[in-house]
């Protein structure tokens, strides 16, 4: 799929660089990674009488236990990311689940139990943190736990109820089977573009979506360029599951036959499989993981990263990098990568034709652009 990417140099009357959004945005660093911080990850579709008063219970619980990240809750059920001290984080996945062991830690921290939403099989994925993965702790009401709303060009409402309709949980063990036994499968990736860029399952369809909305509209043109996904077992895969609830319920809504998701999404299937690039074992899932938290990626290999594959691309020069950027007007940010190379030669990337038209940079006025922005057609 043909992506063009604009840029430009942008200099002041001086000759100087001027304002780079590409370089706001402190450079991940790998070695921050500690076990002293946990992130985790869940979600579960599970009926919440009331989500005012679960919302209000984590704006006790959190704060109490030094928590940061999001918790989204509505009346389908919770999704939440957080990250804190490691034996705080700990104590919040005991709480959550409401269980024996969940009442006590609640009293010993002196919270009310958790008796919100029925938690107690929970699937709840960790990986190191960095302490200050996320700004601050937020606890909000929502339509819907992730913002999933399917809808069609024509504005017509295509959602998917997962409790109605969903695929086939697929364990992690029961894919490696897969790909080992050499089977005839599908795989479509329902992450954004941008996410896929720095790392993705072998062999798999990148949906390239922008937002998970657009899928009602991506669908038939995935399926005219990938034949394949009328006629084979499709599993469709994301980074923790949520997104696959719907994205899988949607394909069996819209007449294929197998369907299957990916049990606790790429997050569970790198946890147990990480692979050793450097014994020619590379895992399955090629590359880092995008995350929606300031480490920016993650991964299981440990320490030595040499043990896995890099293989986004800095989508201006072409260099392996897992450095992201920004598209350069603002109103958009959307995110690009970029190397740290580009990045400092101040090179401004924009995500479409229709950003670079609005001519908006940072604070640049639009005469500074000039016509200096060149047009480069990626593979
Ligand atoms: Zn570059
Ligand atoms: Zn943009």
């Amino acid at each position: 799929m043909g992506t063009y990417i604009y840029m430009s140099e942008t200099k002041d009357t001086n000759g100087r660089p001027v304002h780079d959004p590409l370089v706001n945005r402190e450079e991940k660093s790998p070695n921050k990674l500690t076990r002293d911080y946990s992130v985790i990850l869940f979600y579960k579709y599970a009926p919440v009488a009331n989500p005012e008063a679960f919302v209000a219970w984590h704006k006790l619980v959190g704060p109490k236990l030094g928590l940061t990240g999001r918790v989204h809750i509505a009346k389908e059920g919770i999704n939440a990311t957080l990250e804190g001290k490691t034996e705080n984080a700990e104590e919040y996945m005991r709480i959550i689940r409401g269980d024996e062991e969940g009442m006590a830690a609640a009293s010993r921290i002196g919270v009310p139990p958790q008796d919100f939403a029925d938690l107690r099989d929970v699937q709840i994925k960790t990986s190191l943190g960095i302490g200050d993965a996320f700004p601050k702790f937020k606890a909000k009401v929502k339509e819907e736990i992730v913002s999933l709303k399917l809808t069609r060009a024509d504005g017509v409402e295509e959602d998917v109820d997962p409790n109605q309709v969903t695929g086939v949980h697929l364990k992690p063990e029961e894919l490696k089977a897969w790909y080992d036994n050499g089977d005839d499968f599908v795989i479509i990736d329902m992450r954004n573009d941008y996410e896929f860029k720095v790392g993705h399952f072998k062999n798999s369809i990148n949906a390239g979506l922008k937002n998970f909305r657009d899928l009602p509209e991506i669908l038939p043109k995935l399926v005219e360029q990938h034949p394949e996904i009328a006629t084979k077992k499709i599993l469709t895969v994301c980074t923790g599951g949520v997104r696959c609830e719907k994205a899988s319920g949607f394909l069996k809504k819209k007449g294929f036959g197998e369907v299957y998701q990916l049990d606790g999404g790429m997050h569970k299937y790198m946890e147990a499989f990480p692979g050793n690039a450097q014994e020619g074992k590379p895992c399955e899932f090629r590359g880092a993981l995008y995350t929606f938290d300031n480490r920016m990626t993650m991964d299981f290999v440990g320490e030595d990263i040499s043990k896995r594959e890099v293989i986004g691309r800095c989508q201006v020069c072409q260099v392996p990098t897992e450095r992201y950027g920004h598209c350069a007007n603002d109103a958009c940010h959307l995110h690009l990568m970029i190397c740290k190379g580009c990045a400092e030669n101040h090179i401004y990337v924009w995500c479409s034709p229709e950003c670079r038209d609005t001519g908006r940079v940072g604070v640049v006025h639009s005469a500074d652009l000039g016509t200096a922005g060149a047009v480069i057609t990626l593979a």
